[in-house]
C-alpha cells in the first residue's frame, strides 16, 4: 500500500497499534499481544487447503493457489534496485509460488523490498510488485526506517476473518497517485512465516490488519480495484486506463486487461466466513 493510505479514516482505527511479529533481523519478539507459537501442526502440509479463503474470481480463472508449488532458486532471482511493476502487469496478476528456502538470497530481497518501499513512501509491499511471484510480503505502518516494526510475512494464510467491515482509502505502489475507498473484514487470524522459517499465528486488527489484507490479495493476483465497488470504481476509471494506454506505449504490447471491459460483478471476489 502507498503511505497516504495511513492518513486516511485513520479515527476508524485504533490509535495504538500492536505489532506482534518478530523483528526482520533479530528474530526476537518484539509484543507478545495475541502471539502465540505454532506447534508442529500439518497446517502447512500439502494436503491442508486454505479452506477459509475463499477467492472465487481466482477460482473461475483456474489459478487458485496450491501448497504444493514451491518456488525454485530462479524464482527468487532478482537484480537490485528492484522496480515497483505496474499496474496492468501480468505480473501481477500471476500465481506466487510457495517459499521453503530461508537462505541469504531472501534476507537479501526482504533487506531490497523495504528499500524499494521506503523510497517510494509506502507502508507495504509484496514480492509480486517487484516482479517476483513468491509468498512474501513486507510492511511497516509508519513507512519511515527506524520507526515502527518492520514485519515479513513468508507463505501467509488467513484463517479466520471477522465479521465486521470497515472503509478505508487505499492507495498501492502499482497505481501511482490513485486512491479509493474498499472495505474489508476489520480483522484477521493469520499463519506464517517469519524470514528464518519459523512458524507463528496471530491476529491482527486496524491499519496492520488493512495493509496485511492488500497486500495478501496481491499474493493472490487479486487487485485493489478488484474489490471496489461500482460507484467507487468508476471514480478511478479514468486513471486505470492511463496506466492501460502508459503500459501499451511503453511495451508496444495490448493491455492484459482493461477495465472498460470488465464485467460489472456484485461480488467480484469475496472472504472467508469462518
Ligand atoms: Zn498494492
Amino acid at each position: 500500500m502507498a503511505t497516504r493510505a495511513a492518513f486516511f479514516h485513520s479515527s476508524s482505527l485504533p490509535r495504538t497499534i500492536l505489532l506482534p511479529f518478530f523483528h526482520r533481523q533479530t528474530g526476537l519478539r518484539t509484543s507478545i499481544f495475541c502471539f502465540k507459537q505454532l506447534s508442529s501442526t500439518p497446517r502447512f502440509s500439502s494436503t491442508s487447503k486454505p479452506s477459509t479463503v475463499v477467492v472465487h474470481s481466482q477460482a473461475k480463472r483456474g489459478s487458485l493457489f496450491k501448497e504444493g508449488e514451491v518456488a525454485s532458486p530462479s524464482d527468487l532471482h532478482f537484480e537490485a534496485p528492484l522496480k515497483i511493476v505496474e499496474y496492468p502487469d501480468p505480473i501481477l496478476r500471476a500465481k506466487s509460488k510457495r517459499i521453503d528456502t530461508f537462505d541469504e538470497n531472501l534476507k537479501k530481497l526482504v533487506d531490497e523490498m523495504f528499500d524499494v518501499m521506503y523510497k517510494t513512501d509506502g507502508i507495504g509491499l509484496s514480492a509480486p510488485q517487484v516482479g517476483i511471484n513468491v509468498q512474501l510480503m513486507v510492511f511497516n505502518p509508519v513507512g519511515e526506517r527506524g520507526e515502527g516494526e518492520e514485519i515479513v510475512l513468508v507463505n501467509p494464510r488467513v484463517n479466520k476473518y471477522s465479521k465486521k467491515m470497515v472503509l478505508f482509502n487505499e492507495g498501492c505502489l502499482s497505481f501511482p497517485r490513485i486512491y479509493a475507498d474498499v472495505e474489508r473484514p476489520e480483522s484477521v487470524k493469520i499463519d506464517a512465516r517469519d524470514i528464518n522459517g519459523a512458524r507463528f499465528t496471530v491476529n491482527l486488527s486496524g491499519l496492520p490488519a488493512r495493509v496485511f489484507q492488500h497486500e495478501f490479495d496481491h499474493l493472490q493476483g487479486i487487485l485493489f480495484f478488484d474489490r471496489m465497488t461500482e460507484e467507487v470504481l468508476d471514480s478511478i476509471r479514468g486513471d486505470l486506463q492511463a496506466l492501460e494506454n502508459k503500459y501499451e506505449d511503453k511495451t508496444g504490447l495490448p493491455s492484459p486487461e482493461r477495465i472498460e471491459t470488465r464485467k460489472r460483478k456484485k461480488v467480484a471476489v469475496g472472504f472467508g466466513k469462518s
